[in-house]
C-alpha cells in the first residue's frame, strides 16, 4: 500500500461522507449492512428527516429516508441505491479497496466508488443543500438503500416491491443507477436487457471415431454455432460505439458459455449440450425467441431440443415522450444545462426492473462523465470533482421531478 498525500478536496464535507460510506465493507458475500444502518441513521438525523429500517429477512435491512412534500398525497419520487458491492481481488488493487484513498489527481479508489455508493451520497448531499436553502418540494421524496442487488435482489428490491410497506410509499416515479461515459455526456437508461440462459441439446448417431457416419451431434452443433455466432457478429456491427453504456444495451448479445459431450476421443458423441448467455434487448424479445426455435428445428428437427434454464420476463420500457411528465422534467434539466444526454437501454439488470415490473416508470443514471468503466473491475475509482459535479446535477434533477404537477 503506497501512502498518498491528502488531496485538497479530502476536506470537503460531501467527499468525507462519500469516503465514510465507501469505507463500510458492505461487500458480498458477507456485507456489513449493520454499519450501513448506523451510517444512514446518522445521516437522517443530520438532515432532520425520518428514517425507517425494514427487515423482511434477518440481516438484510431495507432503509428508507423520507422528505415529505407539500402535497404528500401525490405519488412520490423514489431515489434508489443498493448498498452492497461485489468482491475484490485485493492483490490487484493499487490501494486498499475499502480505504477510499484519494490520489494526487483527486481520484477516490474504492469498491463501490462507481457502483453505486456515489449516487446514494449524491442524493443525500443534494437534499442537504436543498433543505438548508429552504426549498420545499411538491411531492414526497423517498431515498432507499437496499441490500443484495449484486445477488439478484431476492432479499432486496424483489422482496420490497411486494410488501405493504412499499405500497404505502405510493411511488410514482423512480431514479436508479446507470453508468459512466468516457466523454463529457451523460447517459440515461429507460429499460434493461433481460438475461435468458439457453440450453440446447443436440443428439446424433454414435460410432467409432474413424468412421464418417452421417447425422452426428457435432454437425448440428456446427449449424447452430454458425447461426448464433453470425447473429452475434450482426449485433457487434450494429453498435456504433463500443461502450457498455452507449450501444450495448440496444442490441442483443449471445455468447457460448459452456459446451459438453462425448466419452472419449475415439467415440463419436451421441449427445452434445451447449449453453448460451443471451442478453436480449426489449425490442428483440419476440423475434429472438422465434429465431432460437427456428434454428433448432433447422439444425436437426426432433433431435435438437432446447430450454431456457432461466428466463427473465420482458418488462415495458419507461416512456420517453410527452406522455411522461417525469421524463420531460428530467430531460429539461439537461437541456437547460446544455449537457448532452444519451438515451440507452441498460446492458445489465438493475433493481429498476422490479419497479418496472409493478408499473413504476424508472430512469437509470449515475452521473460520471469522462470516467472509465470500472464497475466490478480492479481499481474502481471516481474523481472527487466528478462526484461533486454529480451533486450539482441532482440539486436540479430532484426538484424538477419532485415538482411535477
Ligand atoms: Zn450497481
Amino acid at each position: 500500500m503506497s501512502k498518498v498525500h491528502e488531496h485538497p478536496l479530502a476536506n470537503n464535507p460531501a467527499i468525507k461522507n462519500f469516503r465514510k460510506y465507501l469505507q463500510i465493507k458492505s461487500v458480498q458475500p458477507n456485507p456489513d449492512y449493520g454499519s450501513c444502518v448506523v451510517f444512514f441513521t446518522e445521516q437522517a438525523k443530520e438532515l432532520g428527516l425520518p428514517i425507517k429500517v425494514y427487515e423482511f429477512v434477518k440481516g438484510k435491512p431495507i432503509i428508507v429516508i423520507s422528505w415529505i412534500g407539500i402535497n404528500p398525497n401525490l405519488p412520490s419520487i423514489l431515489l434508489n441505491g443498493h448498498m452492497d458491492v461485489v468482491p475484490v481481488v485485493e492483490s490487484e488493487w493499487k490501494y486498499d479497496p475499502f480505504a477510499a484513498e484519494i490520489d494526487k489527481n483527486g481520484n477516490i479508489y474504492a469498491r463501490g466508488a462507481q457502483d453505486m455508493k456515489c449516487v446514494s451520497i449524491q442524493y443525500l448531499e443534494a437534499i442537504r443543500y436543498l433543505k438548508q436553502n429552504g426549498v420545499k418540494l411538491r411531492r414526497t421524496v423517498h431515498i432507499s438503500f437496499v441490500p443484495d442487488e449484486e445477488l439478484h435482489s431476492a432479499d432486496g428490491m424483489a422482496l420490497f416491491v411486494k410488501s405493504k410497506e412499499f405500497k404505502d410509499l405510493n411511488v410514482g416515479f423512480s431514479l436508479d443507477e446507470g453508468g459512466p461515459t468516457p466523454n463529457k455526456e451523460y447517459v440515461v437508461t429507460n429499460g434493461e436487457r433481460v438475461c435468458w440462459t439457453l440450453e440446447i441439446v443436440c443428439h446424433g448417431n454414435t460410432g467409432h471415431g474413424l468412421m464418417l457416419i452421417p447425422n452426428t451431434a457435432a454437425e448440428k452443433v456446427q449449424y447452430l454455432l454458425n447461426k448464433f455466432l453470425g447473429y452475434r457478429e450482426e449485433s457487434r456491427k450494429k453498435m456504433k460505439h463500443p461502450h457498455p453504456f452507449y450501444d450495448l444495451g440496444n442490441v442483443t448479445s449471445v455468447n457460448l458459455t459452456n459446451i459438453k459431450g462425448g466419452v472419449q476421443s475415439n467415440v463419436i458423441p451421441s449427445k452434445i449440450t451447449m449453453e448460451f448467455d443471451c442478453r436480449v434487448t426489449p425490442n428483440d424479445a419476440v423475434t429472438f425467441d422465434a429465431l432460437v426455435k427456428q434454428w433448432c428445428q433447422e439444425a436437426g428437427g426432433d433431435s435438437v431440443t432446447y430450454k431456457y434454464i432461466s428466463k427473465d420476463p420482458v418488462l415495458p420500457i419507461t416512456k420517453t415522450d410527452d406522455s411522461n411528465p417525469f421524463w420531460k422534467a428530467f430531460e429539461n434539466v439537461f437541456k437547460k444545462r446544455n449537457d448532452k444526454l444519451i438515451l440507452s437501454i441498460c446492458p445489465a439488470a438493475s433493481d429498476g426492473r422490479f419497479l418496472r415490473g409493478i408499473g413504476i416508470p424508472v430512469l437509470g443514471t449515475s452521473p460520471m462523465p469522462g470516467t472509465p468503466f470500472l464497475l466490478h473491475d480492479h481499481n474502481e475509482f471516481l474523481n472527487a470533482q466528478t462526484f461533486l459535479d454529480g451533486i450539482e446535477l441532482y440539486k436540479e434533477l430532484i426538484p424538477a421531478i419532485a415538482n411535477v404537477e
